[in-house]
């Protein structure tokens, strides 16, 4: 059966349409694309993807969350968990053409083209349009999902306000959507046998391997460190160097051993912010503080990169005579992808004849919450020069094609089964 199925593509000319029209809903003069959640832009362009979804004979409805779900039934209606697919068409403020309808279109063309070659699945296929990934508006990102997740409560569309002082709830209601039902979106752990999505990679590495298309490992989720080192100011002209506690210096010996840290484990280190005290040019500095962001797909390896950047800070105190303070700020969990779903798309681009390559996401995704309920895998397709939330952000419509063909296989086997 495989072999039959490797045969049937996707229509590319379709799917690449599809993206450009939607891109033109919101559109800026930049050439970017400003479609925040529930804004006049996202409700205009949530109804043309209802239309589509109607147009693709799926069945169609709004979840609680205002979470998009069209399903295509499965022969077997005795099974009940779904193999659901999708991402989001809200977008950042000027930002790009691809980031998150590719998941959503790439998601119909690939069901799309299931239906017309008559291939039967015994699952159903859940295609789902996310309320508000980016969190743009409300300053906090995955309404929707974490609804369906049940990580956000009705509370939260309270509490959660945009810069006119709208609330979400207000948001809700405008856009035809009770907020007294919102925890109702929450699925049951067992609905759902898998979560897959299409995304661009928004970074450099499938380009730099000269590659259209990676399978995701995991989702690397950020750790932030909070530091303080504390010295003594001086006179910059009078204060020999061996009399000096400077905080300053010590900040950039720990920031190049962060830089050693993360490459010895493969993971990334961050200092994008740094303020000395007193911040005189002529003043040895007192006190330097930053944060460190740190990320690694495997939650151990992340935790001994930040024991050994404790280590790192210890003795670097040490020997310059210096005070320190290390709190954590913030930590979100990385997230595996699971095994079964990177072996199905490593057998689908076999069949493909793609170069099966692993990468990790440095960026968070709906498929990272989704990972509270369900197994989840992702597909990345190339980014040009890496850039994303950025009106040059673009993937080509060869890759895309590529993308959206890995996708469908892997759909295909997954409510195969
Ligand atoms: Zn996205």
């Amino acid at each position: 059966m495989a072999k039959q199925i490797a045969k049937i593509s996707i229509n590319t000319e379709r799917i690449w349409s599809q993206l450009m029209e939607l891109a033109e809903i919101g559109k800026q003069e930049s050439g970017g694309v400003t479609r925040t959640s529930l804004s006049p832009e996202d409700l205009t362009a949530r109804k043309l993807l209802i239309n589509w979804m109607q147009e693709t004979d799926l069945e169609v409805r709004v979840d609680e969350a205002g979470n998009i779900i069209g399903r295509l039934p499965g022969t077997d209606e005795s099974i009940a968990e779904s193999v659901m697919t999708g991402s989001h068409i809200d977008s950042v403020l000027n930002g790009g053409e691809f980031d998150g309808p590719l998941g959503v279109l790439g998601a119909l063309e690939a069901v799309r083209t299931i239906q017309e070659n008559g291939v039967k699945l015994k699952r159903s296929i859940e295609l789902v349009s996310f309320t508000d990934e980016e969190g743009a508006r409300f300053s906090a990102s995955f309404t929707g999902s974490k609804g369906m997740c049940g990580l956000f409560g009705r509370h939260h569309l309270d509490e959660m306000v945009d810069q006119d002082g709208i609330t979400y709830s207000q948001a809700f209601l405008q856009a035809g959507l009770n907020p007294d039902n919102y925890e109702n979106a929450r699925r049951e752990p067992g609905s759902i046998k898998a979560f897959v999505e299409i995304h661009i990679e928004q970074g450099k590495v499938l380009e730099n391997e000269d590659l259209s298309v990676g399978i995701v490992t995991g989702i690397a989720g950020p750790m932030w460190l909070e530091l303080t080192i504390q010295g003594e100011s001086g006179h910059a002209g009078t204060t020999p160097m061996h009399l000096r506690r400077d905080s300053g210096l010590a900040a950039a010996e720990l920031m190049l051993q962060v830089e050693q840290i993360a490459k010895a484990y493969q993971g990334v280190g961050t200092i994008g912010r740094i303020h000395f005290e007193p911040g005189g040019v002529n003043i040895i500095p007192e006190s330097a503080s930053f944060m460190i962001d740190l990320r690694h797909a495997d939650a151990e390896k992340r935790e001994l990169m930040k024991s050994e950047i404790e280590l790192a800070l210890r003795n670097i105190c040490e020997k310059r005579s210096l005070q320190h303070n290390l709190t954590v700020n913030m930590d979100i969990p990385p997230v595996l992808c699971s095994n079964m779903i990177v072996d199905v798309m490593e057998e689908a681009c076999q069949e493909l004849a793609y170069k099966p390559f692993r990468i990790v996401s440095g960026a968070g995704h709906d498929a990272m919450i989704m990972s509270n309920i369900t197994d989840v895998g992702m597909i990345f397709v190339r980014s040009k020069d890496g850039i994303s939330h950025n009106p040059k952000e673009w993937s080509s419509k060869e890759d895309i094609s590529d993308g959206v063909n890995l996708l469908m296989q892997t759909i295909i086997r997954l409510a195969s089964e």
